[in-house]
């Protein structure tokens, strides 16, 4: 059985606890492998090395950190492949989503590599007579980070390079259903340069993110994840005087207008949704037509482009599926649980997956494209997030019920409008209580330069990841105020030829 370890001062060091996790590969149900889940102890060793690198990284410049992440960026390009193939083989998404993936990690190390500028902080002359102002936005320390299983390379690059950059020390701690990926990225950050112990892995479960959460030498964690732990993270490291951004689940709402061009708004639906099956925390799950005729023609259509949607494997030879399989068969048993009970809840089965048998992959944890109509607010699949292939199409009378709709849901990550008026689509950004809004953009997931995170119980903690709010979630502003009085200057000038 392969085994899966730490990354600790440089190396891989295998964990001690003898408690393991397994690691299933989706599409065949096979367990691949098995990853160590480190003890209190061995988490607490992970952020003495931290600690200890921290005074001698914090120095280096600027630029060389820089230089270090540039370096980092060409590994990983050259190692995508790669990577991907090993998101795949334990997440399960397709090769071209998992390839998708790490790019858009890239584009985090891209923004970080911009850390002299980034970092300059500011300065004013004169702020008094003769008074003058600087600030100085300096590292933190030891930064933690908690990863979810759905972006195994996405969601640990939306963290560490900005931290790293900031001349912070990290440690991560990935999902425990496909640590594979991160591990890699540490040999490549350690190949680009970074010194040791700058960066560590930890695998682990509960036990090992206690640690982090509560060891007075980690001053900052980053987490994504579910709600229900993302508010216990808040709330534990909080409490124990850290700074933390928390993100959570998520309920994206689509709203179709009348005059929206349905073909397109169909098109995007269908990678929005189903696409990654589902397991991502910007899917749109749910679809709110506005008016009887748009509801009618888009459920057609759906229908229609439901039966083409191509399932199975995430690596195969020739054109990728259009989704793969779910991650584990817990969260395959879940989501079809869902589905059980949207027909409980009376709302109108239209496509159902969960008969769908894949060929060669009987074993997998598959589920097809499902879809609801007829979902109404305060059914249980409208308001819990099912995280899988399952879109509700949920009726909307007019514009303002939709609105009323999105802003009444405890959730609030991700929507989008697709419209072609002008004025809707402005009242709509204006009005919706969501972080991230597309309009005729169905996955408005900010690009590294702006920051990404959601609203109400999306997320938890003031500033969102990455962007300008990364850079200040990872270092502490100083603000310097000067005055000299009257120096030496005039005695100074000893040099010059003795006049009268
Ligand atoms: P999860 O909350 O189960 O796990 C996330 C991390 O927390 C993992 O590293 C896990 O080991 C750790 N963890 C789990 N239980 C814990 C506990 N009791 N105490 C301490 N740590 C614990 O989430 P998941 O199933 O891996 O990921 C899917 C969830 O993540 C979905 O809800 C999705 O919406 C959310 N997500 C949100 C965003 C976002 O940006 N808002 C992005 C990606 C995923």
């Amino acid at each position: 059985m392969n085994q899966i370890h730490h990354f600790l001062n440089g190396s891989i060091v295998e964990g001690r606890s003898e408690r393991y996790a397994p690691v299933f590969n989706p599409a065949t149900g096979e367990q691949s492998s098995q990853v160590a889940l480190a003890t209190a102890d061995e988490t607490r060793e992970a952020v003495r090395l931290a600690h200890d690198s921290f005074p001698a990284w914090s120095k280096v410049s600027p630029l060389k950190r820089a230089r270090i992440l540039f370096k980092f960026k060409t590994l990983v390009e050259a190692h995508i492949d790669e990577l991907a193939a090993m998101i795949s083989r334990e997440h399960g998404k397709v090769f071209s989503d998992a390839k998708g993936e790490v790019t858009r990690g890239l584009e985090v190390v891209e923004f970080a590599c911009g850390i002299p500028h980034l970092q300059k902080g500011e300065h004013s002359m004169n702020v008094g007579t003769g008074v003058d102002s600087y600030s100085m936005m300096q590292p933190l320390g030891v930064c933690a980070g908690i990863s979810p299983f759905n972006f195994p390379a996405m969601v640990p690059m939306w963290m560490f390079p900005i931290a790293l950059a900031c001349g912070n020390t990290f440690i991560m701690k990935p999902s425990e259903k496909d640590p594979s990926a991160p591990l890699r990225l540490a040999e490549l950050l350690k190949e680009a340069g970074l010194p040791d112990g700058a960066f560590n892995v930890v695998n682990g479960d509960k036990e090992s993110v206690d640690v982090l959460l509560t060891d007075e030498r980690v001053q900052a964690v980053s987490f994504v994840g579910s709600t229900p732990i993302a508010e216990y993270i808040y709330a534990t490291a909080s409490a124990h005087g850290k700074r933390v951004q928390a993100l959570g689940g998520a309920k994206n709402h689509m709203v179709i207008m009348p005059d929206a061009d349905l073909d397109q708004a169909v098109d995007a639906l269908m990678g929005a949704a189903y696409g990654s099956a589902g397991e991502r925390c910007m899917a749109i799950s749910v679809a709110v037509p506005v008016g009887e005729e748009t509801a009618e023609r888009l459920r057609e259509k759906l229908i229609a482009r439901l039966e083409t949607l191509r399932v199975g494997p995430g690596l195969v030879d020739g054109p990728d599926n259009d989704m793969g399989p779910l991650v584990t068969k817990e969260h395959l048993e879940k989501v079809k649980g869902y589905i059980a009970t949207g027909v409980e809840e009376g709302a109108e089965l239209v496509v159902d997956g969960r008969d769908t048998t894949i060929e060669g992959a009987s074993d997998g944890y598959f589920v097809g494209g499902s879809l609801f109509d007829h979902v109404k607010p305060g059914m249980r699949i409208h308001a819990e997030e099912i995280f899988g292939p399952v879109l509700a199409i949920t009726r909307a009378t007019s514009f303002d019920d939709a609105v009323a709709m999105i802003n009444d849901h405890e959730f609030g990550n991700g929507t989008a409008i697709f419209t072609r008026d002008g004025d809707a689509a402005r009242q709509f950004c204006e009005q919706i209580q969501v972080g991230m809004v597309g309009v005729n953009v169905p996955i408005p997931v900010p690009m590294a330069f702006h920051s990404f995170g959601g609203w109400k119980r999306s997320l938890f903690g003031p500033l969102h990841m990455h962007g300008p709010d990364g850079v200040r979630f990872n270092t502490r502003m100083k603000t310097i105020t000067q005055r000299w009085p009257s120096g030496i200057r005039e005695e100074t000038n000893h040099f010059t030829m003795p006049t009268l």
